[in-house]
Parts: C-alpha cells; structure tokens; sequence
C-alpha cells in the first residue's frame, strides 16, 4: 500500500516536473499544448507516374501543381513495391530498418508469411517496424484519421489512429473522399490534424494492360476528376485554404513482357531453396546447400539480373541489415520477370510491374504539396521518399521518432 502511495506520488511529482518544464522552457514548436499547426493530409495515388500526368489532360492536378510545389520525381525505396514504399513514407525509415521487405515474404523467427491480402496481418504489430507518423502525432496530443494506409490497421505502443478502416478496395473512392472532409472538418466530431487516403486503381490499370495504355489514361482522367471533387469538399468545409496536402505516389511502372523472362529454375535447383519472394526481386534461402553454390550459380548466369550476397548489397538500396533479408538478393532487369516454367504456363506475364531497383526512371514516381505551408508555383528538384515523415512532423509541430529522413532535404518545399 504505501509502496503504491509512494509510486504514485512519484507519478505524480514526475508530472508535475514534466510539465512545468514544458510551460517554462518547453519549446513552443514542439509543445502540442501551445502550437497550433496547420492539419496535415497525404494522399497516395498508387503507382501514379509523372508522364501519365504529363500525357493527359487532368486539370485538378495541373491546378494543385501551380498553386504548389512539384518534386521533379519521388525516389522510392526498395523494393519498389506498394508495402514497403507506404511503410516508408509513414515512418520515414528504409526498408532495413523497418523490416516490411515486400508485399509479401516469409518470416523464419515468426514462422508465417506476411501478405498484403491477408487481414490479420494487417493487424499484428509484430509485422511491422518503426512508428508511422499517426501515432506519432496521436502520441503528442494530435488527432489523425485514415482512410485506408498500409500499416494503419495495426497498433503501435497500443495507438492507433482516432479514426480507421479495415482495407476494403470495393468501398467507393467517392465515400473515402466524404470520409476525410467530414474528419477534417473544423465544425465536425473529429476535427483531424492529420490523415491518410489511399487510392488504388491507377496503379491496377498499370498492371492489367501497362503502363502506356489507354486504360491508363482513363484511370488518369477519373483521378483527376476525383481530385476535383476532393477540393469542392474542402471548399465546403471551410478548409481549402487550411490544410496541407501531400500528395505522392508510391513507386511507377514499367512494361514487361513474355519474350523477358528469367527462368530461374534453369539456373538453379528449386529443392534447395525457400523463396522469401519471387519478382522482380528474387529473394533467396539456400535451405540444406551451402549458399555459395546457390550464390555461383546465378552469378555465372548473370544476364538480365543481377545478384548479390546480402552483406555485398550495395550500399545505396539500405537492404541488407535486417533478418528477414535471406541470403541472395536477385534483381531483375526492368521490364524482366522472374519466374519457373510451371509458373509461366499458368499465368505468363503482366503487362505492367514495379518492384525494380528504385533508381531505375521507371520506377520514379510522382510527388507535389499544396497549403499554407508551401510556396507556390515551383518545382523543385528530386525528393526521396524516406524524407517525408520529418516534413510532416514539421508541419504538424512535434516531435518526430527517430528515423532515416531529414527536414534539410524537403526545406524547398517550404515557404519560410
Ligand atoms: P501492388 O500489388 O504492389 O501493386 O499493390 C497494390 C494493391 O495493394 C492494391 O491494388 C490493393 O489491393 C492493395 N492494398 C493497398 N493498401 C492496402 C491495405 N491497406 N491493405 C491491404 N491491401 C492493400
Ligand atoms: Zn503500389
Ligand atoms: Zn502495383
């Protein structure tokens, strides 16, 4: 009793201390109490290229561009997948450092597969690395919404976002719009300081018939006009000249086709293997073999990939210093898929892939801000994805996690 009298009065003596520091010497940029941020969303078109904009008539986005600032084209990280590049751009940390190697991959200490289909793992917090940037604002007193992320369904030292969904593609990209501006909406329940909303189909359209179809370019058209429709609502809700809008994309999208195929079951022996995951990046176990004898073998055949020991991955794709990343890493040529025979029967080639390495062109996507916060009329020069995080702590006033990003890189997005 007098054990828990004493806690608790340290408690108690501890936030008191807390406090007075934070009304004293707290810095006010940092201090949720006392700052008062402009609300913050980010909004992910997946797979959303530059020259799809470029090559089509989309009004909405040419206005959002010249009443903002345009990056010349976002670096994503790799793999350039949907997973790993949301789970980026959320917590600021490359894919090493936060452990969602791909859409989907096997993990040898949890004996399960992630899959981006599956809803449990959508929830296991197990799965995923770092902190996004909701539950760093939720933890700072902020109030954040998703309409759909990668990663917002699970929870994080127990936070969540104030307001979530479980991933449900058929839900109408109209009722995520009216979502969001009823969350952001000053005179509404929530009041959000920070959101997500996710849209998917461009990025479906780029896989179905490529990336330089028409198809495509209708998929182009309607998101534009679902941008236009998106500003109407802010216009309503009083919060057009409010809020901070970064709109991004997660990777771009290159043709494949069959005549670009890798056979890797005519290089190496499949028993010997578990395949963490399969194309554009082959990422490769040797089970009872010595991984040298897997790792020579594709070496010798090195035509249209390359491979690469895990401890020799190059420096610059910050993907080796994580356990989930097996022992070969193969990357396909872009436009090249990996694939077995069997495999190739039954299902051949789609059209359109990402995945690739992430300086490849094909595979830089598209970034652009507008609010308050930002100049306008401006392009700027190339922004890597990881940067993202620390400009949204910045905008939102608190403190970030750490991470692999840095505000320096994204200052020329800002007015002052
Ligand atoms: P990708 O296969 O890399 O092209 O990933 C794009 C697909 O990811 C979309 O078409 C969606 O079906 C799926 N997706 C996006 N966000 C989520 C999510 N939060 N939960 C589950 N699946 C998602
Ligand atoms: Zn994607
Ligand atoms: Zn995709």
């Amino acid at each position: 009793m007098l054990y828990m009298l004493q806690r608790n009065a340290l408690y108690l003596l501890t936030a008191l201390v807390f406090a007075f520091s934070l009304n004293s010497c707290g810095n006010p940029e940092t201090d949720p109490a006392e700052s008062e941020s402009n609300p913050v969303l980010m909004i992910s078109v997946d797979g959303l290229m530059n020259e799809y904009i470029e090559r089509n008539e989309t009004p909405n986005f040419d206005r959002f561009i010249s009443e903002g600032v345009q990056a010349e084209y976002m670096i994503p990280v790799f793999p350039t997948k949907t997973f790993p590049n949301h789970w980026s751009l959320a917590t600021g940390l490359y894919v090493e450092n936060h452990g969602i190697i791909s859409n989907s991959f096997y993990d040898y200490e949890l004996e399960a597969r992630f899959s981006y289909g599956a809803p449990d793992e959508q929830h296991d917090s197990r799965w995923w690395g770092g902190e996004p940037i909701w539950v760093t604002a939720e933890k700072q007193g902020k109030t954040s919404v998703n309409f759909f992320w990668p990663g917002s369904e699970a929870t994080f030292d127990g936070l969540q976002s104030t307001k979530w969904v479980d991933y449900d593609g058929s839900i109408p990209d109209s009722t995520r719009i009216d979502s969001i501006a009823a969350w952001f909406n000053p005179e509404g329940e929530v009041q959000a300081d920070f959101g997500t909303l996710y849209f998917s189909f461009v990025d479906s359209q780029g896989h179905r018939y490529g990336p330089d179809s028409p198809e495509v370019d209708e998929a182009v058209k309607e998101m534009d006009t679902l941008l236009g429709y998106f500003m109407e609502k802010l216009d309503e809700a009083g919060l057009a000249e409010e809020l901070n809008i970064i709109l991004v994309s997660d990777h771009g999208m290159a043709k494949q086709s069959e005549d670009k195929v890798i056979f890797i079951d005519e290089i190496i022996n499949l028993d010997d293997v578990d395949m963490i995951d399969w194309s554009p990046v082959a990422m490769i176990r040797p089970n009872e073999v010595e991984t040298d004898q897997i790792y020579n073998s594709l070496k010798e055949n090195e035509e249209n990939y390359r491979v690469y020991l895990k401890n020799e991955m190059p420096e610059r794709f910050h993907f080796s210093d994580h356990y989930r990343i097996p022992e070969i890493i193969m990357i396909a040529d872009v436009g090249y898929s990996i694939t077995n025979r069997d495999n190739f029967e039954d299902r051949g080639v789609v059209p359109g892939m990402h995945g690739f390495d992430n300086m490849e062109p094909e595979m830089f996507t598209f970034f652009a801000v507008n609010g308050p916060a930002f100049k306008e009329n401006e392009v700027a020069g190339p922004v890597e994805s990881v940067n993202i995080y620390e400009l949204i702590s910045h905008l939102l006033q608190i403190e970030p996690a750490e991470n692999d990003g840095s505000l320096d890189k994204v200052r020329m997005f800002l007015k002052e």
